[in-house]
């Protein structure tokens, strides 16, 4: 499958690792619109939030738990913190492997997404 996400969580595509466990890998934005931009993946591929079916809905405790923990090494966990999925077309989604994106590091403001 020729999914980008994928290939970095195979390691055939290099990223900055922050968190990797057995289910779940997050790495830097390549574009980061905050001091904090992390993206933080299943390492299965699952398209979208809109996506998730059957034993997928499994991953999302992990998922959590990596976002808690990556925000405490961060130095965020006290600061804050904004957690995003874009789903589909309108969501603004561009990678079609699901994927929540941890932004920090100032204040997020209330308009700012990605
Ligand atoms: P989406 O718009 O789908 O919610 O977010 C996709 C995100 O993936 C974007 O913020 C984009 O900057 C990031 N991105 C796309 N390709 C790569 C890549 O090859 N490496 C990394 N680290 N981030 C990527
Ligand atoms: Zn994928």
């Amino acid at each position: 499958m020729d999914c980008i996400f994928c290939k970095i969580a195979n390691k055939e595509i290099p990223s900055d690792i922050v968190f990797e466990n057995e289910k779940v890998i997050a790495f830097r934005d390549i574009n980061p619109v905050a001091p904090v931009h992390i993206l933080v993946i299943p390492k299965a591929h699952v398209e979208s939030v809109q996506a998730l079916e059957g034993e997928d809905y499994n991953l999302l405790p992990d998922i959590f738990k990596a976002i808690k923990e990556i925000a405490v090494k961060e130095g965020i966990d006290k600061s804050g913190y904004r957690v995003i999925s874009n789903s589909g077309k309108d969501g603004g989604q561009e990678v079609f492997h699901l994927h929540f994106h941890i932004l920090g590091g100032e204040n997020i403001g209330k308009l700012r997404c990605k």
